[in-house]
């Protein structure tokens, strides 16, 4: 929790799609899903899957950055 905002997280779909949002949220760069419009930083205890049930591979890298 970096306790700067709330985070959009909306039921995800089968259609989710994440990518990352060109925005920082803190020091966390902000994916969000261009099919449910949730919102996720790696310091989220919950990981991001797409629509293929596959970890995108920026996410992938975002967690790696922060462990
Ligand atoms: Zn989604």
């Amino acid at each position: 929790m970096n306790g700067m905002r709330e985070l959009v997280i909306s039921p995800c779909q089968a259609r989710c799609s994440w990518s990352t949002s060109g925005q920082r949220l803190g020091e966390d760069l902000l994916f969000a899903c261009s099919a449910c419009g949730s919102e996720w930083v790696a310091s989220e205890a919950w990981t991001p899957v797409d629509w293929q049930g596959v970890v995108p591979e920026a996410v992938q890298a975002e967690r790696a950055r922060e462990e």
